[in-house]
């Protein structure tokens, strides 16, 4: 089962190469803050498929020793999107440990919301929200003043550095 489409495709966003980790999203325009940027779209699974996928991805990246990427939301109690899928751009858009954007679930959809005014050129980021578990698959090169180094949801950062980790730099 497919989520709709997104409409606002490329009108705020473009695609390019990214400093930070491969491709990434910016503004195509000033984007003023509280936009919905664009729809992180996907296929609808269950949290059961989400477990797998995610167990699945969580063994290929320890193999590989890569950088893992995951691309699962959380949508309600039933249903996760599966972002992986061609047709959703959204999936390019970076973390930051300082992000200008964040993402939120309305009515089953998610959506890429500027929490900041953003800059003509400068790079969409969020929080991905990545709990504490498995924190060494995700390193971060989003390259601010207060990253941790590790792809981690900020909620978690007081339990990382509990763990006796500083940020980076
Ligand atoms: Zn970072």
């Amino acid at each position: 089962m497919k989520t709709k489409k997104s409409i606002v495709k490329g009108e705020w966003i473009k695609f390019s190469k990214s400093k930070i980790h491969s491709n990434g999203g910016f503004a195509a325009k000033n984007i003023p803050k509280n936009t919905r940027i664009i729809e992180y779209v996907g296929n609808l699974i269950t949290k059961k498929e989400a477990e797998k996928i995610a167990d699945r991805e969580i063994a290929r990246h320890k193999r590989n020793s890569k950088n893992g990427a995951v691309y699962l939301f959380d949508l309600n109690k039933k249903y996760d999107i599966d972002g992986n899928v061609s047709w959703n751009p959204a999936k390019n858009i970076n973390h930051s440990c300082n992000p200008n954007a964040e993402f939120d679930v309305k009515e089953g959809r998610v959506w890429i919301v500027a929490i900041k005014n953003i800059k003509k050129g400068e790079e969409i980021t969020y929080d991905y929200g990545y709990d504490i578990e498995n924190w060494q698959d995700h390193s971060c090169k989003c390259g601010s003043k207060n990253c941790v180094g590790y792809i981690i949801g900020q909620e978690d950062w007081d339990k990382f550095k509990e763990m006796g980790h500083k940020s980076e730099k």
